[in-house]
């Protein structure tokens, strides 16, 4: 039976939810708003599954020579639709097309994210653009199952360690597979994402969510939100405190800060990121309305690069390079000490200013621990004077 005794070991992939032949095992919120497996004992008959199909307890060493490439969609509208250069919409096309299906993150009707799939094309806006929050994943692995042995391609997009829950819930590789990770900061909590929902929309109804709305440039991308007496709110990423705390991790799951998944050798077949570092990098690909760097990881990730590539422009890069402005490529969240000061406090004082004294502090300590540190330069060069 699966037990979770470190909160970090258990990335909430829902692959011991999906195996479960006696269904015993629940997803339930932890206090923090992260989903963990809580079993019904009684129900229970020990068969191991769960722990068979954990991508934690069973991690895989990837050996492979990823080919990263710039680029991004020639049809603006779809890429100006997408968070980066438009990519996961052209794959997906292409599965579709074949007669496949598409799982990825939607918004629910109460705007919280889960996983779902289509098989049409209309249908694709859905999963178009990153939402940060943590996707449930729900039953899709059944459901990936399911269509996969029918014969069905299917493209699973997700975070890596949803790829990883994935492939080890299948136990098995199929030909008629295509995983697409992220390259993925972390994912916040939902509850988080609950309270500043209700905190902007103050007595108003969501009626659309935009986390990276281009139309103040893609470096720049706004938080846009749409409510139904007509109002709506947009802020730039950066001076939007939901934005804040995420990109200074007070609000990430507590694996993120110990992700195993982040390095340049990953299990799904194409990885997808935005490419940021590029006007240093590769100017010409740059027009600031978004340019994906993906990695291409394994021959079936080639053979799709292949269909796609009369739809993009594109450029081959070295991957070192282009990795060097984005660590989440390669290395963990940083574990930040104000986060359980964040979660003491967040439903108490309001969102904006708990976010900006957070950071304030954290600027302030900064300071502090600089003069403190010239300080003792400054005396031991002194004594090294006056000693001589
Ligand atoms: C939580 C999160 C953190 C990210 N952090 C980084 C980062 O640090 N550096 C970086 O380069 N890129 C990051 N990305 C990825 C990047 O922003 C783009 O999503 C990616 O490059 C694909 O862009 P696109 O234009 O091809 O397609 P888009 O249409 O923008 O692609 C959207 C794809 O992302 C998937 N997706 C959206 N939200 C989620 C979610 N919550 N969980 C799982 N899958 C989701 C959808 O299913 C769809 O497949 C992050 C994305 C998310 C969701």
């Amino acid at each position: 039976m699966i037990k979770i005794v470190r909160k970090e070991e258990c990335t909430g992939c829902h692959g011991c939810y999906n195996v479960c032949p006696k269904k015993c095992i629940d997803m339930n919120f932890d206090e923090d708003g992260f989903l963990y497996p809580s079993i019904d004992s009684s129900k229970c008959v020990g068969c191991g599954l769960c722990e068979k199909v954990c991508p934690i307890i069973h991690t895989v060493e990837v050996e492979n020579e990823p080919i990263a490439i710039g680029c991004y969609n020639k049809d603006e509208k779809i890429r100006m639709e997408s968070s980066s250069g438009g990519i996961f919409t052209l794959i997906s096309e292409l599965v579709i097309q074949s007669g496949g299906v598409v799982f990825g993150a939607e918004f629910d009707k109460n705007y919280n994210v889960r996983h779902s799939y289509v098989d049409n094309i209309q249908d694709l806006h859905k999963f178009r653009g990153s939402k940060y929050v943590q996707s449930t994943i729900g039953n899709s692995y059944y459901n990936v199952k399911q269509f996969l042995e029918q014969g069905r391609k299917v493209l699973f997009s997700g975070t890596p360690c949803q790829i990883a829950g994935l492939k080890r819930y299948l136990q098995k590789d199929y030909d008629n597979l295509i995983c697409q990770d992220i390259v993925c900061h972390g994912v916040p909590s939902t509850y988080v994402w609950e309270h500043y929902k209700k905190f902007i929309a103050n007595g108003r109804r969501i009626s659309g969510v935009k986390f990276r709305d281009k139309s103040t440039g893609w470096k720049t991308y706004s938080l846009q939100i749409a409510f139904d007496d007509g109002s709506s709110y947009k802020d730039i990423g950066n001076e939007n405190s939901y934005i804040k705390g995420f990109v200074r991790d007070f609000y990430l799951r507590p694996s993120c800060y110990e992700c195993k998944y982040k390095t340049l050798h990953r299990e799904s077949d194409i990885t997808l990121a935005d490419f940021w570092g590029i006007e240093a990098n590769e100017p010409e690909l740059d027009d600031n309305r978004g340019t994906s760097l993906i990695f291409i990881n394994s021959e079936s990730g080639k053979s799709i690069f292949e269909d796609i590539k009369k739809n993009i422009i594109f450029k081959i890069v070295d991957i070192e390079k282009a990795v060097a402005f984005n660590p989440s490529a390669f290395k963990g969240a940083l574990y930040n000490k104000k986060r359980s000061n964040f979660y003491k406090k967040y439903e108490k004082i309001e969102f904006d200013l708990l976010i900006n004294k957070l950071i304030r502090e954290s600027f302030k300590n900064k300071m502090i621990s600089y003069f403190i540190n010239e300080k003792l330069v400054i005396k031991r060069q002194l004594s090294k004077i006056i000693f001589k």
